[in-house]
């Protein structure tokens, strides 16, 4: 997929739209994020409702490369900043399974008409799995493998299938484009998330 990659400008403008504004609204106490469709994330900066399907290949790949570089480089990977907010190792498990979780219900919507998904809980999975004690190198080269198969996927998208639908199980209901969008600021907020409240480029800088 190396074709994909962008420079080193386009990269940063893939991953962020833009910096953080001075003026941070109150996010909604709540973990639906579908709010992130219809206007920009004052957190990470992405507009995730004006991103063109045209892109969302390429920027599931780069978002993927930089988890894959903070698993490989990050000097404290397993450290956790505050006792209650992930180690960067805990955030690259959680990206993995949100490849791996956002391909198969991508399949379902391609092969079923308009599928209710299952539930997913994401921190009892991360306790579960232990995503703490995994190796980062194992993660690495898994959510590498994940995202190999998830862009290849949105890579065979018709323009009809972009309109094809799913339900989650709270009952929001997304269209594929919608769909992916909101996975894009699932991956790109979270790399927010580890390299704190810069922007993206601190994530860049590391290679
Ligand atoms: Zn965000």
């Amino acid at each position: 997929m190396r074709e994909l990659v962008a420079d080193r400008a386009e990269r940063t403008r893939l991953l962020v739209v833009q910096p953080p504004s001075d003026a941070v609204h109150p996010q909604p106490d709540t973990k639906d994020w579908t709010w992130v469709l219809g206007r920009r994330c004052d957190q990470c900066g992405l507009s995730a409702g004006d991103i063109e399907p045209a892109e969302f290949a390429q920027r599931a790949f780069v978002a993927a490369e930089e988890w894959v570089q903070i698993l490989r480089s990050s000097p404290a990977v397993t450290a956790r900043p505050e006792p209650d907010v992930w180690s960067p190792l805990e955030y690259g498990a959680h990206v993995r399974d949100v490849y791996r979780l956002f391909d198969g219900r991508l399949e379902q919507m391609l092969k079923e008409d308009t599928p209710t998904f299952t539930n997913w809980n994401q921190d009892e999975t991360a306790i579960e799995e232990r995503y703490s004690e995994q190796d980062p190198e194992v993660v690495a080269e898994e959510l590498e493998a994940a995202a190999q198969h998830f862009v290849a996927r949105i890579q065979s998208l018709t323009p009809e299938q972009y309109r094809r639908r799913g339900i989650r199980s709270d009952g929001a209901e997304f269209t594929v484009a919608t769909f992916l969008q909101y996975f894009l600021h699932d991956v790109i907020h979270h790399l927010w998330d580890v390299t704190g409240q810069q922007d993206a480029a601190a994530s860049l800088a590391l290679e």
